[in-house]
């Protein structure tokens, strides 16, 4: 049975006002870590993420949302047709004043299997780049290097990352507007290495969700900025519009966001994707075809179909 995630318990109110406000807390929270539940066990089984038999290895920052993945994962776990184990993973990166005790005490309390790998890559990156140039894509690289190496170690056979519906937008915004490519952050991939399965759970997810979650469930955040690296700032400039959008046009961010699994390579112009070259008029007439001299039709029913989805709270 899972923990009931009420910070304020209702025989704590006094007065039937505060009684009726612990109960609609006590409510959202629960409709929270349902529609949580949903959505995570919604990718998993859309994408195959995870197997019977399967160790998932879920990588921890100390940031909201891969406390937010590891703790639904276990909650799924319970509830799971199929058998899995989870083993938590930290990479300490010797940043400065990194409460390295945190994380530890923290599994050890909810008594998850788990290993903290000390790699001091903060040094390495200090001493390559330059003052002033960006050492994330360094960073970045040296970690995802060291987690490969240690899920080989734990025997792991699955790799899950943190990473929300708002990530993989921006970064398909990020790769379109500055890389001039239609690329997203993909759900479940090959690693580079070509030896792991990266799994990302969480990818129906918003953001503020997870951030509330934390909140809910008052888990110990490590602060991200101790390597005193500024958030990129196309990504900023991303997330302000995303933000903007969402408040001017509800709708739209969960449009795009189905969009990405809406694609239609005939009308894009990639030569790679379809075989534009090769086209030829068949002679056989096709309901669904297109309909090259109509005006476009805005809302296709597969588009209004998501936004309903993700609006439908439990
Ligand atoms: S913000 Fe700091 S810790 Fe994070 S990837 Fe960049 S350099 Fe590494």
């Amino acid at each position: 049975m899972e923990a009931a995630i009420t910070p304020m318990a209702p025989q704590d109110a006094g007065a039937p006002a505060d009684l009726k406000k612990a109960e609609k807390i006590a409510y959202e929270n629960n409709k929270l870590h349902k529609r949580l539940c949903r959505l995570a066990g919604q990718a998993i089984g859309d994408f195959n993420m995870i197997e019977d038999g399967d160790k998932v290895m879920v990588c921890l920052s100390g940031g909201k949302d891969s406390y937010a993945l590891l703790d639904i994962l276990m909650t799924l776990r319970e509830r799971a047709p199929i058998k899995f184990d989870i083993v938590a993973v930290n990479l300490d990166q010797k940043q400065p004043n990194f409460p390295e005790h945190v994380l530890p005490d923290y599994l050890t309390k909810l008594g998850i299997p788990f290993h903290i790998e000390n790699q001091d890559t903060y040094s390495i990156v200090k001493r390559v780049i330059p003052e002033g140039k960006t050492t994330c894509s360094l960073c970045s690289r040296l970690r995802r290097g060291i987690l490969y190496r240690v899920a080989d170690e734990l025997g792991a056979t699955k790799i899950a990352l943190g990473h929300h519906r708002d990530d993989i937008l921006e970064t398909f915004f990020l790769n379109m507007f500055f890389g001039a490519k239609i690329k997203g952050m993909p759900a479940k991939l090959q690693s580079d290495d070509g030896k792991h399965i990266v799994i990302r759970p969480l990818a129906y997810v918003k953001e503020s969700d997870t951030a509330r979650y934390a909140e809910v469930k008052q888990f110990p955040i490590i602060p991200c900025d101790l390597c005193g690296s500024q958030e990129n700032l196309q990504r900023k400039q991303i997330k302000a519009l995303m933000r903007e959008w969402e408040k001017k046009y509800p709708g739209r961010v969960e449009n795009i966001f189905s969009a990405l699994s809406t694609v239609a390579p005939s009308h894009l112009m990639d030569r790679k994707m379809f075989d534009f070259t090769g086209l030829k008029a068949t002679g056989i007439a096709d309901p669904n075809g297109d309909i090259a001299f109509d005006e476009d039709p805005c809302a296709t029913p597969a588009a209004n179909a998501t936004v309903i989805r993700f609006h439908a709270d439990e």
